[in-house]
């Protein structure tokens, strides 16, 4: 079924939350990266994903893990 391939992101809000870690310098939180679903068996980062991951990077010096959880795999990258 091709409905099932789109999907709209609906997290817009972690770039934000993120934001307001970053700007309180809380030391006990340490920011390891992010994670979301696709709902396809092996998922593959969209274009805005990768924009995003590369705008949390840029507030980011530690190496951070970006994941999306599919149906049947899981896919993991590293920005360091
Ligand atoms: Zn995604």
């Amino acid at each position: 079924m091709q409905k099932r391939k789109y999907f709209e992101r609906n997290d817009s809000n972690h770039l934000s939350i993120f934001s307001k870690l970053h700007t309180h310098k809380n030391r006990a939180i340490s920011f390891l990266g992010e994670w979301h679903t696709h709902p396809e068996s092996n998922p593959i980062p969209s274009p805005l994903d990768k924009k995003e991951w590369q705008q949390i990077k840029k507030h980011n010096t530690e190496p951070l893990i970006f994941c999306i959880l599919g149906t049947e795999s899981t896919y993991f990258s590293v920005y360091k």
